[in-house]
């Protein structure tokens, strides 16, 4: 049971969708987006995440499309894990959102929730900042369209909400490698996740688990790249230019996330660095 009164819109519209935000954020009142709904719920329940009103996208088309139009693959916010697994239009994207939570869940799940989650872990995340991937955002003034990775730097601005995520199509057929690896079972938040990317003869690589945040870094792939290094040598350096400490939680030690690290990076060259 929720314990609060909120209120309920399902705009069909973007502009809908920003005019019933705006009103309620300027009489002070809590206003949130809301996609799947399977965190808001699971944290309303608990107290731990209140709201005023509730503003749900999925009735708006941008935000449930899924579909090539030219050169670019688009892909609204709203629609599930579960749509894009079985769409097969990205399969580096596929193969990642796929060990997301149980099948349940991913029929309720959204991309859009997922990169919004205040979970560290946002692993739909991976497949578009190796595909340099840009977001459609819609908010009071007007729709801006930017890469995905200043997103992730920036965060959205108040009122805004993430319409939907576009990828240049030559993106989506290079070969990849996607590997999780979890505490116990195949579900399960990870301790490590690294996706890679092979374009133009380099191996793009981008993380979850590792750090309190997804992240992608030039000078981790700068130094995965030099094949005039030992493999073994690469990966031990790799571990010294991580961007923030590792985490160390329930779930697994920073030592012991650094050894899976080390394996899963294995794993990927070995997978990858044959297709160069
Ligand atoms: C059983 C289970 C297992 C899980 N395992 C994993 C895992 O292994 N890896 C992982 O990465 N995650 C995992 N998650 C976390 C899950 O991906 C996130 O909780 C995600 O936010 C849920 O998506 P949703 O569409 O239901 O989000 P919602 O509850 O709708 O929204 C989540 C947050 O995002 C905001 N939001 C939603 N859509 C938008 C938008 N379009 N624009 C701006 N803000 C928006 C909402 O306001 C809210 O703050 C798991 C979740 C569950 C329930």
């Amino acid at each position: 049971m929720i314990a609060f009164d909120f209120e309920y819109y399902k705009p069909s519209t973007i502009r809908e969708a920003v005019d019933t935000y705006q009103p309620a954020y300027q009489s002070g009142k809590q206003a949130i987006f809301y996609s799947g709904g399977t965190e808001f719920i699971t944290f309303a329940r608990t107290n731990k995440k209140t709201a005023d009103v509730v503003i749900d996208i999925k009735g708006i088309p941008e935000c449930t499309a899924l579909k090539i139009v030219g050169d670019e693959l688009i892909i609204g916010a709203a629609v599930t894990l579960t749509t894009i697994v079985e769409s097969k239009l990205f399969p580096l994207l596929s193969e990642t959102v796929k060990r997301i939570a149980d099948h349940t869940s991913r029929n309720k799940i959204t991309i859009g929730g997922n990169l919004n989650s205040h979970f560290m872990y946002r692993e739909g995340i991976l497949p578009f900042l190796l595909a340099d991937a840009h977001a459609k955002i819609a908010g009071k003034e007007k729709e801006r369209v930017l890469p995905l990775k200043q997103l992730l730097n920036e965060g959205l601005g108040e009122g805004e909400f993430l319409v939907q995520i576009h990828v240049d199509h030559s993106y989506v057929n290079l070969p990849f490698s996607s590997i999780k690896r979890t505490r116990i079972s195949t579900i399960g938040y990870p301790i490590v996740t690294v996706a890679a990317l092979v374009k133009d003869q380099h191996i793009r690589t981008a993380f979850s688990g590792v750090c309190e945040f997804p992240f992608r870094l030039d000078a981790i792939e700068k130094i995965l790249n030099d094949v005039s290094t030992a493999k073994e040598e690469r990966i031990e350096q790799v571990i010294h230019h991580l961007p923030a400490p590792v985490v160390q939680d329930i779930h697994a030690s920073a030592e012991y996330r650094k050894f899976v690290l080390k394996n899963v990076l294995t794993d990927t060259l070995e997978a990858l660095e044959g297709t160069i």
